[in-house]
């Protein structure tokens, strides 16, 4: 499921803003069926037949499966910066993670007016590289995954209604699809965000001074989503879900932005893990091969573990925050009683 990525190094500007897939499909499925496991005994039995769950495994590499039609435009455009967030990057743009806005066309508008402002901080961007308008932004996956989640809360709303107030058996049918289907795709965003390398600007190579002498080469990027766990026969879910702990409430929605931040804080976590992550490479503790490749295997692992327990934790509250959607219940009232004058 990868596109050819050319192993050379390219141009320091090219890699600060090129897109960047995260975990291969395998590791992706990993993340959606961990969180799966965080969901408690009382979460609704829909989700977990198995058709549900290969339904959410499979739906967990859809993000990138939308990045393979390469002649396209307009869905390069939305999709592409939905999956990282180059958190140094704000920096330019006279913004810090603990203060940029949280709504997505507020924080477009901000480095859009930045540009305008100060266009000598800003590297000149060339048309021919920039196909899709995305080498303006710094990525959007924070914003991404908060508005899926008001998604799949909204979902889960008249879910509720539904079933509540006499939904026929076809919506109520209707409104788990739709669960199953948004649950399985913000799980990619998810899974993004604990993959270092999609928090960083060095996200295929260190960039810029490099006084560890950390590896510069773009494949580095491919060998994290995937290179390494191919070379060591595949992500071992049964082997990680031991690490995942029941699901918990995460963002508070009656605090508009709670659930950003904190969607902002995963990433800024992430991006503390750049530095080590590297540091692994350069000790070749990424290195199948190498007698202390467990440590490598160990920290990946990890990784794949927190995207799911986040994930789990989003999903879970999701379902548990979400009320009745008031309008639909108003609405199916009116149901019996238009029904009777009709007869
Ligand atoms: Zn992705």
């Amino acid at each position: 499921m990868k596109l050819f990525r050319p192993a050379t190094l390219v141009t320091l500007f090219t890699l600060a803003v090129s897109p960047a897939r995260a975990w291969d499909y395998e590791g992706h499925r990993a993340v959606n069926q961990l969180a799966l496991a965080a969901l408690p005994t009382n979460f609704p039995a829909f989700v977990k037949t198995a058709e549900a769950r290969e339904r959410i495994a499979f739906l967990a590499g859809e993000p990138d499966r939308w990045r393979n039609i390469t002649d396209d435009q307009a869905l390069p455009h939305v999709n592409g910066p939905d999956h990282y967030l180059d958190l140094e990057q704000l920096e330019e743009f006279g913004l810090t993670p603990e203060t940029v806005p949280a709504l997505r066309y507020d924080f477009v508008a901000k480095l859009a007016l930045a540009r305008a402002q100060h266009p000598e901080k800003f590297t000149a961007i060339d048309p021919a590289k920039n196909k899709d308008h995305t080498r303006e932004l710094v990525g959007f996956a924070p914003w991404a995954i908060t508005e899926y989640c008001g998604k799949l809360r909204s979902e889960f709303s008249y879910l509720k209604a539904f079933q509540h107030y006499g939904g026929t058996a076809d919506e109520i049918a209707n409104a788990q699809q739709n669960i199953l289907y948004t649950m399985g795709v913000m799980g990619h965003y998810v899974g993004d965000g604990s993959q270092p390398l999609h928090a960083t600007k060095h996200h295929h190579g260190w960039v810029g001074e490099n006084p560890h002498g950390y590896a510069t080469n773009s494949s580095f990027h491919g060998w994290i989503d995937g290179g390494f766990f191919k070379k060591i026969g595949g992500v071992k879910v049964d082997a990680i879900v031991g690490k995942i702990r029941p699901a918990k409430i995460v963002g508070d929605p009656l605090k508009p932005e709670d659930l950003f931040r904190q969607m902002m804080a995963y990433f800024g976590d992430t991006e503390k893990l750049v530095a080590p992550l590297y540091q692994l490479e350069k000790e070749h503790k990424l290195t199948p091969e190498n007698e202390h490749a467990d440590e490598g295997k160990a920290f990946l692992e990890t990784q794949l573990a927190r995207g799911g327990q986040m994930l789990g934790d989003l999903w879970f509250s999701a379902w548990e925050q979400a009320t009745e959607d008031r309008y639909l219940v108003t609405e199916l009232k009116k149901r019996p009683a238009a029904s009777a004058e009709t007869k």
